[in-house]
This record gives C-alpha cells, sequence and structure tokens, in this order.
C-alpha cells in the first residue's frame, strides 16, 4: 500500500523536540501545561467528536448511509472538517465482522475525530503484531473475539484514515443521543474495545 509521507518534513518528531525544548528553555512555555493539552487533545476533546459521529450513525439511519458512503463528507455534517487530502472510511461491526484499525508503518490516524494518537497505537509492537496476530492483540486489551467472526484489520496511509463504528450494545434502546455518545471510547473506535451500557476506562 502507498504510504506517502511527502508532505512531512525528513524527522517531524525530531523538530518537534527541539522546539519545545529551545521554548522551554527560554521559558516561553511551562512544560506541564503542555502535557496537558496534548492530554486533553487525545483523551477528551478528540475522542468526543468521534462519539457524536457514532451516536448520530446508532440513532439516524440516513446518516449512517451517509456516513459509510463518505465518511469526510458525513463527517463535515457535524462540523468536523478533515484538513488535507485524506479521505476518511468508516468500518462498521457487525455481529460477523470486527473491524480493527493500526498504521503499520508509522502514526496515521483519524485526527479531526479521534484527537491525537495514543503511546500504544505508535507502538512498534501493536503496529506489527495487529497485523500479524490480531486476535491476539485483541485479547490483550481485554476483548475476546469468537472465532466464528472475522477481525479486518485496516492499514492507515497519510491517504486513508480510518474510523470503526463500533456495535450499538444491547440494552441502550431508551438512551438519547447524548447519553449514547457518552458510551462510546475511543478504543472502541479504534476496534480495540467494543462499546457497553458500563462505558470503560479506555
Ligand atoms: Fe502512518
Amino acid at each position: 500500500m502507498d504510504h506517502d509521507h511527502q508532505e512531512l518534513p525528513s524527522d517531524p518528531a525530531l523538530r518537534v523536540m527541539a522546539l519545545e525544548s529551545l521554548l522551554v528553555e527560554k521559558g516561553l512555555v511551562d512544560p506541564a501545561a503542555l502535557d496537558a493539552l496534548i492530554d486533553t487533545y487525545e483523551h477528551k476533546i478528540g475522542p468526543r467528536n468521534g462519539a457524536r459521529v457514532v451516536a448520530r450513525a446508532w440513532v439516524d439511519p440516513e446518516f449512517k448511509k451517509r456516513l459509510l458512503a463518505d465518511g469526510g463528507s458525513a463527517i463535515s455534517e457535524l462540523g468536523y472538517a478533515s484538513q488535507g487530502r485524506e479521505h476518511l472510511v468508516v468500518a462498521e461491526n457487525t455481529p460477523g465482522r470486527h473491524n480493527l484499525v493500526v498504521c503499520t508503518l508509522c502514526s496515521c490516524y483519524p485526527w479531526p475525530v479521534l484527537g491525537l494518537p495514543p503511546v500504544w497505537y505508535k507502538s512498534a509492537p501493536y503496529r506489527s503484531r495487529a497485523v500479524i496476530d490480531p486476535r491476539g492483540v485483541l485479547r490483550e486489551f481485554g476483548l475476546e473475539i469468537g472465532e466464528d467472526v472475522e477481525i479486518r484489520v485496516w492499514d492507515s496511509t497519510s491517504e486513508m484514515r480510518y474510523l470503526v463504528l463500533p456495535e450499538r450494545p444491547a440494552g441502550s434502546e431508551g438512551l438519547s443521543e447524548d447519553e449514547l455518545a457518552a458510551l462510546v471510547t475511543r478504543d472502541a473506535m479504534i476496534g480495540t474495545a467494543k462499546v457497553t451500557l458500563a462505558g470503560s476506562a479506555r
């Protein structure tokens, strides 16, 4: 699969670290404030966008159809704009198929709907093993997928980003769209968890 990163500088991580240490050294930023900002985008703001998209798809079949046909234009209906030229593909979990998202070469991630990727998503073991042994990786996340369920792994690139549309949990029929969104976790939208009525820490 084409993995085109030509729009990035040669080593963006190194440049960011150099910039950060310079800013901290000059007393222009507080490293704790930076950590808090990153944490916010990784855990709070980012994934809440995706959760609203999922909840809307659960309650509005016409929106779901549009979302599965063209993820990028459907999320823009909710005010989430994809930047640049990447396409957003939404992969729907069903009783017979579970979807899992990875970027085997680096850390491509659907950031308009999920924010910043978690550290484990960028780690070498996840990136290599998600493709070779997805069932084993999911088991380590505490997710047992039955042998009768197909696991489909989506390898992201700078041009194609993937969002998992999890199954709506049984027993959630009476919940409002906002209440449903509150159940949807970041990991459920990467495919390393399911959505449950109890929600989860992930
Ligand atoms: Fe990547």
